[in-house]
């Protein structure tokens, strides 16, 4: 029997709902198979917590996590604490405290999405998102606050060491693919330093692989070919800012930001890598019970490959995409089911294989 030790934490709104769901495919799909186990740990950590409590992680609590396989995570963001502070005390805490500089977030047309997109049935993209450091530092300042003068900056900073680790990482993903093709994205032409060094250090890894082919996009340019040309691009490497932007623009043009799914990477495995879905805690639908659960399920897709269980994760998948062709779909993708519906049918469609 294989087990895996992983930490959930739901956290706010419809992550919660969805995170609830993918733990039920999750141990459907453990009991069919006989030979593989979960052993699934909840965490309180929510917006809920830092309203009582006054914070999102306890003390230590960054410890006791560091010793699970893998972190599933559903969605932090509250109408009553300010977005700034849930996302930099709960996920990027997590993220940048056990290094996990590779985001990695594919996008394509599940069958029987409809996408609003001509042609959407070629994409096929993974993004390669640097999550460490860049515009998402947390460095600036304000100055003169309140007063008419006031300043802001927010400074992004961009290490050779941390561009070279996560160019290494889009070229080896890039290769394990069929079309082995990568696309830099920056901004070179009118920011001069660090996404210039984006640039040179992507060139000098890409004599590393010279069975990967490359091309550089400004990234206003790529958004236009995203959805004009949407054929032409496999793997995209870009910095935390762009690929943010990029990657919710590849879940809109796939369907719906409730199907996309992430992986926030620690290549080295010296501290576990978390795996959510894109979408945030959606105030609006919170509560109703018809949130789309099917970015969760991608996730543990995702979280499955990574565990080293490619037999289930390509089961789940399988799975998944039986369940989006069958048309049974929520409210976001046009139909009428709730969370609960979607997840009896695939928990059904995995017991019935
Ligand atoms: P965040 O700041 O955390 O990224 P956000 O404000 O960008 O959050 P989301 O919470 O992701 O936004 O929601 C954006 C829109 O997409 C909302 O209208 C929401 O209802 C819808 N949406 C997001 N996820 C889902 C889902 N799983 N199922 C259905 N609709 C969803
Ligand atoms: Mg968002």
């Amino acid at each position: 029997m294989r087990s895996h030790r992983i930490a959930v934490i739901p956290g706010d709104g419809i992550g919660q709902e969805v995170i609830e769901a993918g733990k039920k495919v999750l141990s459907a799909l453990a009991e069919k198979s006989g030979d593989l186990c979960f052993e699934f740990v909840d965490f309180d950590w929510s917006s809920q917590r830092y309203l009582e409590k006054g914070e999102y992680i306890p003390a230590g609590g960054l410890d006791k996590l560091s010793r699970f396989d893998a972190i599933y995570f559903g969605a932090v963001g509250s109408q009553d604490v300010p977005d700034h502070i849930s996302l930099w005390e709960l996920r990027l805490a997590i993220c940048q405290g056990f290094d996990q500089y590779a985001n990695v977030r594919p996008a394509r047309v599940l069958p029987g999405v409809n996408s609003r997109l001509k042609g959407a049935e070629s994409i096929d993209w993974i993004i390669v998102r640097e999550n460490s450091e860049g515009e998402y530092s947390g460095n600036g300042g304000r100055v003169h606050q309140g007063f008419p003068d006031e300043v802001g900056t927010e400074v992004s900073v961009f290490t050779k060491k941390g561009v070279e680790r996560i160019h290494r990482f889009a070229f080896q993903l890039a290769q394990s693919r069929p079309r082995k093709q990568l696309t830099l994205v920056t901004k070179s032409n009118a920011q001069r330093y660090g996404m210039v060094l984006w640039d040179e250090v992507f060139f000098e890894v890409a004599k590393d692989y010279p069975d990967v082919s490359i091309d550089r996009e400004l990234v206003d340019a790529v958004t236009t070919r995203m959805v004009l040309k949407p054929e032409t691009m496999d793997v995209i490497v870009a910095t935390n800012l762009h690929a943010d932007i990029l990657s919710d623009l590849a879940a809109a043009l796939s369907g719906s930001l409730g199907i996309a799914p992430t992986a926030n990477l620690n290549p080295a495995r010296t501290f576990p890598s978390m795996f959510e879905p894109i979408h945030g805690s959606a105030f609006d639908i919170a509560g109703k019970g018809i949130a789309n659960p099917v970015g969760s399920f991608w996730t543990a897709v995702m979280m499955l490959e990574h565990l080293g269980e490619s037999t289930a994760a390509e089961r789940l998948m399988a799975a998944i995409e039986r369940l989006t062709a069958s048309g049974l779909q929520t409210k976001d993708l046009g139909g009428t089911a709730t969370t609960r519906d979607v997840t009896q049918a695939i928990c059904a469609d995995i017991e019935r294989q």
